[in-house]
């Protein structure tokens, strides 16, 4: 090393050499000023895929924001410094909350099945991501055979249309039934659901015809069936999905946040119309999924959205899942 420097130095005086020598002498002299690799911003893995029997399961995330929370859109029933107390110790920012939004794909070898479908262009750039990254997991939009809605909040259907067209072409679809009579009731049209109501009317009620209205326990296709999951909305259904007897929950917003709702699932959530009915199914699911130690994706789980449920004292652990898909 010592002598190739030396070297070095005597033939930065001439030629080519000198400037091959520039980056060793970079390496070597502390301090040198040479450009640094420009800073580019965060970055996270937004596109996941497991094996589950036959089927494949991806999860794309559609995007996150942040707001302040996380009281009073968490625990809107508990004093706010017992919930920012509750966030701290938890590792969480006691000001702001994120809310990310995983739709999931089931490839089963027969049918891909798209659950829900992100934001759409209402909340670029934020999230509305699913349509543009769709090609990162090697789909196009025509190969989508079935669309699943859980349920029609927003951040479920925003993303079913781009510029007033589908964004599946090809698919069929699938809704509850309840869900969809309740938002495409006229009474929904004015008052705290109207902005909502007016959202189904441009981006569901269009694919009406293509539409399969389901009860709980239905089939969507073989492998995959509805559960019931009312409560956060009057007739959200939750996926129960299983190939070669291995078995995985698509439970769509049973839960919304993986502290607060798992930890605390008595704590209303600003998101839930009916807080009662929606604790119960949480708790009813949340108890199933720990029992049965099923893998399970919820929607605003961190990404990959993917799971364990663990019974403690008290409630309920979220377990990200590791490698435990892949073996
Ligand atoms: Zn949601």
């Amino acid at each position: 090393m010592t002598s190739e420097f030396s070297l070095s130095r005597r033939e930065l005086l001439t030629g080519a050499a000198a400037l091959a020598a520039l980056p060793l002498l970079g390496a070597v002299l502390p301090g040198a000023a040479f450009a640094a690799a420009p800073q580019l911003g965060p970055m996270r893995s937004s596109v996941y895929r497991a094996k589950l029997g036959q089927f494949e399961v991806t999860t794309i995330l559609d995007g996150a924001i942040q707001v302040d929370g996380p009281h009073p859109v968490y625990g809107q029933n508990q004093p706010a410094e017992a919930v920012k107390a509750f966030a701290e110790q938890n590792f969480l920012s006691s000001s702001k909350i994120e809310n990310s939004f995983t739709p999931v794909i089931v490839n089963t070898g027969k049918e891909v099945v798209v659950f829900d479908s992100g934001n759409g262009a209402a909340r670029r750039p934020y999230a509305g991501k699913l349509a543009i990254k769709l090609g990162e997991a090697g789909l196009k939009p025509e190969d989508v055979d079935v669309v699943v809605i859980t349920h029609g909040h927003p951040d479920h259907i925003g993303g079913l249309m781009e510029d007033g067209k589908p964004l599946f072409p090809k698919a069929r679809y699938v809704i509850g039934e309840t869900e969809y009579n309740f938002w495409t009731h006229k009474d929904r049209l004015a008052g705290p659901t109207e902005a909502i109501a007016k959202l189904v009317q441009t981006n569901v009620v269009p694919l009406a015809d293509k539409m399969t209205f389901i009860k709980p326990d239905a089939e969507v296709v073989p492998g995959i069936r509805a559960v019931n999951a009312f409560g956060h909305t009057p007739g959200m259904l939750a996926y129960h999905v299983e190939s070669d007897g291995k078995r995985f929950l698509i439970m769509a917003d049973v839960t919304n946040h993986y502290v607060m709702s798992l930890m605390k699932p008595d704590w209303h959530v600003r998101f839930d119309m009916d807080k009662d009915t929606a604790t119960a199914t949480r708790k009813r699911i949340l108890d199933m999924l720990a029992t049965d130690r099923l893998p399970v994706t919820g929607y605003h789980m961190p990404f990959p959205s993917i799971g364990f449920v663990e019974k403690t004292a008290d409630a309920y652990r979220w377990v990200q899942a590791s490698y435990q898909l892949h073996l």
